[in-house]
């Protein structure tokens, strides 16, 4: 997200969370490879501070848990000790079991094990490139989240060697449910996050939520308000290239082993921030004609941005919460 929208959402947060009885505390830093900002209204400024210190300590011990860029978190382990089981926390456990759900949902159009293909794209460098077809074709297969065994019984998973477990696609929504979670056990019900652009909410409302343009960083393209849920866009325009007029993006096909073409984003609203950034992603995949049951299942709603090279169209699906 650029400076101007984080800034504008930002401001939007802290407008939206005005306490109405009590302190509100705000903390940002550095987390998942990505800026986490937490915004907590309470009565209670200790709980505040416990619930802050609460937020980010989990979401760094995820990053440890989950990272495809630490070798020794449990999802780089069960590549790198493949085929032998790994022992999982129960977190990780949690989170592969409930993204492996939308993969299935999806009919695999969200799948996990593409880590190997965006490998072979480079959209985890630098310098993302066209992949030589037999690199493509070796790449290709590596993948297939049905080859992921997860034992929950033994607390276990395992696939086949040469397989990446990449936790782009839902980790960041994975770690807003984890914390809402926490901190409704604590008794904290107003707060609300932007976890690198991925938005949630909770008990904070008349707030209004842009969506952001994806050709534009000084327009929104719509605007949102909800007092509870999370709002997330996956995007062409993050980690890109552009050849022969098309643009090639870091969201995966895994039918077509290549990056989507002919979408520019596309936003979910869902009231779970887990469902929101696993729909965004698998949405982005299979487009709006597809959309409706998939959202239907977890009471949320879609803004796709259909991008023909030259202009955008917008199509609402579900229950998309518009500022009216
Ligand atoms: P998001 O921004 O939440 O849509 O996540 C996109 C990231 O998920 C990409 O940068 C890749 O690391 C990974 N990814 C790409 N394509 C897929 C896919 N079809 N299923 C799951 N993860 C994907
Ligand atoms: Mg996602």
């Amino acid at each position: 997200m650029s400076r101007a929208s984080t800034g504008a959402v930002l401001w939007l947060l802290l407008a939206g969370a005005t306490p109405t009885h009590g302190a509100v505390l705000e903390r940002t830093g550095y987390v998942m490879g990505t800026m986490l900002s937490v915004v907590i209204d309470s009565p209670d400024s200790a709980l505040a501070a416990r619930a802050l210190d609460t937020a980010f300590a989990l979401t760094s011990r995820l990053d440890c848990l989950l990272s495809n860029y630490r070798p020794d978190s449990e999802l780089s382990r069960i590549g790198r000790e493949a085929p032998a089981p790994v022992s999982l926390s129960p977190l990780t456990l949690d989170f592969l079991s409930r993204t492996l759900s939308w993969c299935d949902r999806s009919a695999g159009a969200l799948d996990p094990t593409v880590g190997t293909l965006v490998h072979a794209w480079g959209f985890d460098s630098e310098h993302p490139a066209r992949p030589e077809a037999n690199v493509l074709d070796s790449a290709s297969r590596l993948c297939g989240y049905r080859k992921v065994r997860l034992d929950t019984t033994a607390q276990t998973a395992s696939m086949p060697c040469g397989f990446n477990l990449d936790p782009g696609a839902t980790g960041k929504g994975y770690a807003l449910a984890v914390v809402d979670r926490a901190l409704l056990g604590m008794g904290v019900t107003r707060w609300n996050a932007d976890f690198g652009g991925q938005l949630f909410c909770r008990g904070t409302d008349s707030l209004l939520i842009p969506v952001r343009h994806p050709r534009s960083d000084t327009t929104a393209l719509a605007w949102l308000t909800f007092a509870l849920g999370s709002v997330s866009t996956s995007g062409d325009y993050e980690r890109y290239f552009d050849e022969g007029g098309k643009r090639y993006a870091h969201i995966l096909d895994p039918r077509t082993k290549s990056p989507v073409q002919g979408r520019a984003s596309v936003t979910v609203y869902a009231p779970d921030a887990f469902d929101a950034d696993a729909l965004s992603t698998a949405l982005f995949v299979l487009g709006p004609q597809a959309a409706g049951r998939l959202l239907e299942q977890a009471g949320a709603g879609a803004l796709f941005a259909e991008w023909n090279g030259e202009t955008l169209e917008l199509i609402i699906v579900g229950a998309w919460p518009s500022a009216r």
